[in-house]
This record gives structure tokens, sequence and C-alpha cells, in this order.
């Protein structure tokens, strides 16, 4: 049986018509190697029980899911890029092959990523790199196994065509890429919008947004829905703001067409871990003045929802959108405290404790310059891995007066619930991290020898030490 009863197709984004996309003809491959299937969030959606030969047939050769999308759809956007109005974005390269719905009935989309040619390619040739597509599952992997509320790496398959990129060695083999995430309308698709002057279609937007993506919020008698959805986007993108923050990651291209309305974080090209805590750390090469660096993400995405703000000054007040833009600092560094208890493993306490705790810990890593992913390992769970951070490698560093206070309010916590100390992630003693290095040296063996089982094991270590933190814990 090639679909198990937990799939659901779904159409939705048809319902808006064709102002929004159109429908496009995917890329003829000479090859189609499958090199990543991921069964876990195929398990969520019901298609686990695909054969590889029916997976490259829906994720390689794009045949329809049945009850789903009839065709692909190349979505059309606008969006700054730099902040730099951009007319000419859209689907250049992806389209939006098939919805469903997952066991909870949430709407999800199967986007692609080097699919071919559409109209949106101008001079692009609509493909995708392998090593792009091997970064792109990497990315998402280790920010869900952080707890950053991602768009998975659904399928990679390797294309066969040699590809000529400025940015990397080249011809450089080709791949396209399937992606699971929770809508891909963007801030950028309401610019668009506005920019064309299409105000009806503006309002019809937001209804949907609203319909679809935040079922559970209710317009007041007499309110505005564009006030109520940018409420909440403006929460949803400050929240994932400050897991990408905690989580130590720097997206890259925060330009508003990668600013997905439900604030969930997708779309991985020029991204990097923080190797230390440094505000000024920039992931792409072509940032020159590094508007997208670490320490600016909040700005950019504040920067990002102002430009959402303006599409929708026909439906709301001025007053009330910029209360809300004005409102986001405060709340951005609420969530922030929240994503940085969640990253050391210990439950919230009261708000002044929390900041308090936040302080000291990122005070002392940029002060000490310990390599970021370290000092969460060690003292995961606060004072509950005191004895195993004082004799572990970085035992010295933490014995400094330096540490003093951060150790204070280390050890004055309560760890979350569920934390075994006796896992095996945290008695290897060895952190997974996902730096620019451990990147590089996974290409390189997948590039040069093809020992896809590197690939592999470097995603059972990061499910390994998801199951540890807790963020997702392995199903018995
Ligand atoms: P991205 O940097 O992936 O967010 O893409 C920014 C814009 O450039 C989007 O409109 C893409 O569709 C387009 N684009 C990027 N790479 C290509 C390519 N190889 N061919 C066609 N369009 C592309
Ligand atoms: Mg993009």
């Amino acid at each position: 049986m090639p679909f198990s009863p937990a799939f659901n197709p779904a159409t939705d984004h048809t319902r808006l018509g064709g102002l929004f996309y159109d429908v496009v003809t995917p890329a003829e491959f000479p090859r189609h190697i499958l090199r990543y299937r991921n069964n876990r969030a195929a398990v969520t959606v019901g298609l686990d029980t695909l054969t590889d030969a029916e997976w490259v047939q829906h994720f390689g050769r794009f045949a329809p899911l049945p009850g789903s999308l009839e065709h692909p759809l190349a979505l059309r956007y606008h969006g700054h890029q730099f902040q730099q109005y951009n007319p000419d974005l859209g689907d250049g390269r992806g389209f939006l092959f098939a919805q469903l719905r997952d066991r909870r009935g949430r709407l999800l989309d199967l986007g692609t990523k080097g699919s071919g040619r559409t109209p949106w390619s101008r001079g692009g040739d609509g493909r995708l790199t392998l090593k792009g597509g091997v970064r792109e599952i990497l990315a998402a992997a280790m920010l869900e196994a952080l707890g950053v509320e991602t768009s998975r790496a659904f399928s990679l398959i390797e294309t066969g065509e040699d590809l000529e990129r400025g940015d990397e060695p080249s011809p450089t083999r080709s791949s396209v890429l399937v992606r699971l995430g929770h809508s891909h309308i963007r801030i950028g698709t309401f610019q668009r919008l506005a920019a064309n002057g299409e105000t009806q279609a503006i309002a019809q937007l937001v209804e949907y947004v609203l319909e679809t993506y935040y079922p559970e919020l209710s317009v007041p008698e007499g309110g505005s829905g564009a006030q109520v959805l940018f409420d909440a986007v403006c929460r949803n993108v400050a929240r994932v703001g400050t897991q990408w923050m905690a989580a130590g990651f720097v997206h890259g291209v925060l330009n508003t067409d990668n600013i997905a309305i439900t604030g969930e974080s997708f779309d991985y090209g020029p991204w990097r871990f923080l190797p230390r805590f440094d505000p000024s750390f920039t992931a792409a090469y072509f940032d020159q003045t590094g508007l997208y660096a670490y320490g600016r993400q909040p700005q950019a995405l504040l920067w990002n929802l102002a430009r959402l703000a303006e599409c929708l000054l026909e439906f709301s007040s001025h007053k009330d959108l910029t209360d809300a833009l004005a409102r986001f600092p405060a709340l951005y560094e609420t969530e922030l405290d929240a994503a940085w208890c969640r990253r050391l493993g210990v439950i919230q306490d009261n708000p002044e404790s929390d900041r308090a705790l936040r302080h000291a810990v990122t005070l002392f890593m940029e002060t000490s310059g310990i390599p970021f992913h370290c000092l969460p390992f060690d003292w995961y769970g606060g004072g509950a891995s005191r004895e195993r951070a004082l004799a572990g490698p970085r035992g010295d560093i933490y014995k400094d007066a330096a540490f003093n206070e951060a150790r204070t309010q280390l050890e004055a916590r309560t760890p979350i619930p569920g934390l075994s100390l006796d896992h095996p992630y945290f008695t290897g003693g060895l952190p997974c991290d996902m730096l620019i290095t451990t990147v590089e040296t996974l290409w390189t063996s997948l590039s040069e020898q093809d020992d896809w089982q590197m690939l592999d094991r470097k995603l059972a270590e990061i499910d390994l030490m998801a199951d540890a933190l807790r963020t997702r814990p392995m199903e018995a």
C-alpha cells in the first residue's frame, strides 16, 4: 500500500486563485539518486509507506500526490533584499508541489528547491547544488533538535547535472530538495500585492492566512482581521528569532521573502552556527555590511515586520500597527529569556531571575570566548550538571572567578522534567556541533568518497542530542 491512512491531501492554496501563482512544469533530470528521505517527517503526513521507487516518482519526478495539487504552483512574491525592494522575485527554482494535513489537522506544504525553471527564474538555471541540498538538511535537522520551530528537509535526490556556481568549485553536482513546512506564504507575498495595488487580494490573503494558519484566533466584533494577524505574526517572528539566538544560529539572508507568515524558520542558504558568542558574526560572504549579523537579527526581523505593516495600512489603523511594532522589543526580550532557559535545560522561574540568568550566561560566553555549543552542553539542567561541568574538559574555565555570577545563577536552577544526565549524549562527553568546519568535513567525505553514511551518522548524532535535550524525545 503506497499511502498510509494518515495521508490527508489538501489543495487549500488553489482557493486563493491564479493571482497568487503560476502553474509550472518540473524539470526532467538525467538521473535520480535518492540521497535522503526523512522518514520521521514522512510518518507525520502518511508518506512513510512509500517504496523508494514511489518516493522518487513523487519527489524527484513530481508525479502529483493523489488528492493534492494537480500541477506544481510557482508562487508569486516580491521582497526587500538587504533592504532594497526587488519586484523580480518569486519561486524561481522551486514550487509548491503538494499540500497535506498532519494528524492534528494542521496544513503543511511540500515545497521544492531546485526543481527547474519557472516564469520567475530570470537569468537563473532553476537548480540547486547537491551541497546546497545537504546544507539545508543539516540546518533544518540541527535547528529542530535545538527546539527551533523550523521547516523540515523532507527529501533530497541527486539529479546528475553539472552546475556552474560562483561560490562553489564548479562544475558542481545537482540535486532537488523537498521541504515540509507550515506555509510558503511570505511577507513578500503581501508586498507584491501592495506594490501592484491589489487591495482586494490583500484582504483575501489576510482572511486565508487567518483561517488556515491561525484558526485559534478570533477577530473581535468590529475589529480588524489584519491587526489580529499582524499581532500574531509579530509574536511568532519574535519567538523564532529568539530561538535562533539561543541556538547560536545566523540565518544569513533575512530578506522579507524569506520570512514565512507563520513565523516558521525556513530557507537555509549561507547559514552558520556561531563558533563563539559574537554579535558581529556574519554568515553570508555577500553580506558585506553585516546587516544580518548574529546580533542584528532581531532588528532585521523588526524591520521586516514594519514592511508587512505597510501592506496592511488599508485594513487597520496606523496607530495599532505601530503599537504592535513598538511592543516587539519587550516581547522579544521576554521570549529570549524563555529561549535561553530552554537552551540551558532549566525550567522558567520568574521574569527577573530568568533575565539575570540569561544576562550572566551570555555575558560570560561573550567575554570568555568559550565555544558557543559547549556551555549549554556542560551546564544542561543547571546545578544538576555541576559535578559533570567542573570535572569536564572545561572545568578550569568554570572554576575561574569570571564565571561566578553565571555559576550562581545556573546552580540555583531546576532542570526540565525528564532530564537524565546519564543519557549517552551527556556521558559521551562530546557536544554535537554544526560549525562550518564540521559541515565542510562532512561535505568533503560525501563529495570525494561518496560516503553517504557520514551524513546518516551526523543525523543520528543530532537525534541523540534531541533525545537528551528532550526537545524531541525518541518514541519508546
Ligand atoms: P533565495 O536566496 O533562495 O531565497 O532566492 C532568492 C530569489 O532568487 C528567489 O526568487 C529564487 O527563486 C531566486 N533564485 C535563486 N537561485 C536561483 C536559480 N538557480 N535559478 C532561478 N532562480 C533562483
Ligand atoms: Mg528564499
